[in-house]
């Protein structure tokens, strides 16, 4: 991977210590401030223990992996590998153009969709900009913020753990560059409707830039939910996020992809790295978005493991926040940090504890058989009966 492209398990110390630099004046020898860590520690790399291997539900990656139409592109993307791939690009693009049915000068491609929200901040944010964003709610935004010096503005998620839109609203202003929406959220999976979606792109300023974050958008059954893009064109700051890392399985490889307005588009592209989407990843995307049954069949299973897993917590006990996504926030009635030490001691590693939401623990969604070793672990370190429901 690029060093230009830091991957997901380094990206906050490395915002940490880019923020350490910017922040004060460089001294040889001066200790490079920590930033927390986001992510549990890396599983050792396969072949190279004897261990068996640990349960991965910390990141809400997809267990299945890419289409087997995306597995022999990049294969086959071997003979482009000596070019750059400015074609490929134009060629997913168009692709993904079609696919929402805009222009290919309404798309811009990301080294993940992490990349499109920090172009987003370097785009919009800067000193004495504001940020309005749902706490908790997906950190990248908020980190990539802090390196421009714009000013975060958190509002609390509503009792049901939901957006508080007209909170959000009023938020707003003038200082306003950017209004970040993750729908469904990361880290609760709940979404906002189509209903409320619509009542809030009327009472939003027109000046900021509205990014919405459809990440988890594939996994969504709710009929009350729509994404984003129907408005597309009719809210003109209006700018769409997706990622090939969730339901196409492809997070090891990087791609996301940014839909807006052209100026909009414009102004993230002024912060794109050149060639920042591999050969074998534009290859692999072309082929997975051309492969339906395999999204809708991984969003078949890991929605019936969501659903399975949050029967076994009733039984348990445990109430779970309803959730929309391959991952899933179950109440421990009592703060998580020894839970996730001690699942890890076990070989099983969920996900980060979020400030906001201590007593929520979140899993995302693995084969059957990973849930079952999570609920046998989590059985074991959390023995249920100790824990109230919320
Ligand atoms: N948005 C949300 C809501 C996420 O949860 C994530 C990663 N978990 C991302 C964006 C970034 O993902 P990627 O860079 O792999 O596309």
């Amino acid at each position: 991977m690029s060093p230009a492209c830091p991957s997901r398990r380094t990206f906050v110390r490395a915002v940490g210590a880019a923020l350490g630099a910017c922040a004060v004046p460089i001294r040889i020898g001066a200790k490079t401030p920590s930033a927390p860590a986001v992510r549990s520690a890396a599983p050792a790399r396969s072949g190279a223990t004897t261990l068996p291997k640990p349960v991965r539900i910390d990141s809400n990656e997809n267990p299945y992996g890419p289409s087997p139409k995306a597995l022999e592109a990049m294969t086959r993307s071997q003979r482009v590998s000596a070019r750059y791939p400015d074609a490929l690009e134009d060629e997913v693009s168009a692709a993904l153009a079609r696919l929402h049915g805009v222009a290919a000068e309404n798309v811009v491609l990301g080294c993940g969709s992490g990349e499109l929200l920090r172009m987003a901040d370097m785009a919009f944010l800067g000193a004495g900009r504001n940020v309005v964003v749902a706490e908790p709610t997906f950190e990248a935004v908020l980190a990539f913020a802090r390196v421009t010096r714009a000013d975060p503005i958190k509002i609390p998620l509503t009792g049901d753990y939901r957006h508080d839109l007209p909170k959000m609203a009023a938020a707003c202003s003038e200082a306003t560059g950017l209004i970040y929406l993750c729908n469904p959220n990361n880290p609760t999976g709940t979404i906002v409707t189509r209903d409320e979606m619509s009542a809030w792109f009327e009472r939003l300023p027109k000046g900021a830039v509205i990014l919405v974050d459809e990440a988890y958008h594939h996994f969504v059954e709710d009929q009350r939910y729509a994404s984003a893009f129907e408005w597309m064109g009719k809210v003109p700051n209006l700018l769409v996020v997706r990622t090939f890392s969730k339901i196409h399985g492809l997070a090891g490889m990087r791609l996301g992809y940014g839909v807006g307005a052209r100026e909009v588009v414009e102004a993230l592209r002024a912060h794109r790295l050149w060639s920042n989407a591999n050969a074998a990843v534009l290859e692999a995307a072309l082929a997975t978005l051309g492969d339906a049954g395999h999204a809708s069949k991984c969003r078949r299973e890991m929605n019936g493991t969501r659903r399975w897993l949050c029967a076994e917590m009733e039984k348990d006990r445990r109430a779970t926040i309803p959730s929309e996504a391959n991952f899933v926030m179950i109440d421990l009635g009592a703060d998580v940090a020894p839970v996730i030490a001690a699942l890890k001691e076990r070989g099983v590693l969920v996900g980060r504890r979020f400030a906001a939401l201590p007593n929520h623990l979140r899993v995302s969604i693995g084969t059957p058989e990973e849930m079952r070793r999570f609920v046998a672990a989590l059985r074991a370190v959390a023995p249920s009966g100790a824990i109230q429901a919320a």
